[in-house]
């Protein structure tokens, strides 16, 4: 069974995801850190493409992620691979790549899947789709806090990361159809994976 969690930047999907990954006893799959990851070593790539770098990427996501079998864990988070990811992931080539990795992990087993495009492209035909939201503000201040800097300053990188994941032209960020929209603003990360590991019961008991 796969549950798809998709949204904006720091509207909480990796703490949700986690955290039903945990209380279901799923396997978490976060789209978004191998982005990060192709960003990272597509940094020293000379003259290969990205897509290349990334098709031949060895990514080992978990508590630490791996890339080649050294620990990136501590530099995906940063300020200028989350920039650079967000660019990456507009390269259609790159994201083949990668949804091809992303699509021979969710074959088997069952998982909870985060990104922007898992309902829509990665796995159109997840049994629950969920669409995670929060305000702007909220998403900022968030990241701000993991981050340990100004939210402002988050705030005005939030808006054009929000803007080149939403406005690209291969698989923008949009919630799929049949998606579940759920707004974080204000509510207990608890309460919001309480509410999905119910979503999830009622999806497992109704097949
Ligand atoms: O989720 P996270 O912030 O780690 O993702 C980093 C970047 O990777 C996003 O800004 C987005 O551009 C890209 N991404 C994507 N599709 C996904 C996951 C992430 O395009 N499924």
């Amino acid at each position: 069974m796969v549950i798809a969690i998709d949204g904006p930047a720091g509207a909480g999907k990796s703490t949700v995801a986690r955290g039903v990954a945990e209380r279901l006893g799923f396997t978490y799959l976060d789209s978004g850190a191998m982005y990060r990851a192709a960003a990272l070593a597509a940094m020293g790539r000379g003259d290969r493409s990205v897509a290349e770098v990334a098709d031949e990427l060895d990514i080992q996501l978990g508590e630490r992620v791996l890339v080649n079998g050294t620990d990136v864990t501590a530099a995906l988070r940063s300020p200028t691979v989350s920039e650079a990811a967000s660019k990456i992931a507009t390269d259609q080539a790159v994201r083949q790549a990668l949804v091809r990795k992303q699509k021979a992990l969710l074959e088997n087993g069952d998982w909870v899947a985060e990104g922007r495009d898992i309902g829509t492209v990665v796995k159109p035909d997840a049994e629950l789709k969920i669409f995670l939201t929060a305000s702007p503000e909220e998403r900022a201040r968030r990241r701000a806090a993991e981050l340990g800097s100004d939210w402002r300053t988050v705030l005005k990188d939030q808006a054009i990361r929000d803007q080149t994941d939403s406005e690209r032209e291969h698989s923008p960020l949009r919630a799929a159809p049949d998606s579940i929209e759920l707004d974080s603003t204000g509510r207990p990360a608890e309460d919001v994976i309480t509410q999905i590991v119910s979503l999830v019961r009622k999806v497992a008991n109704a097949r």
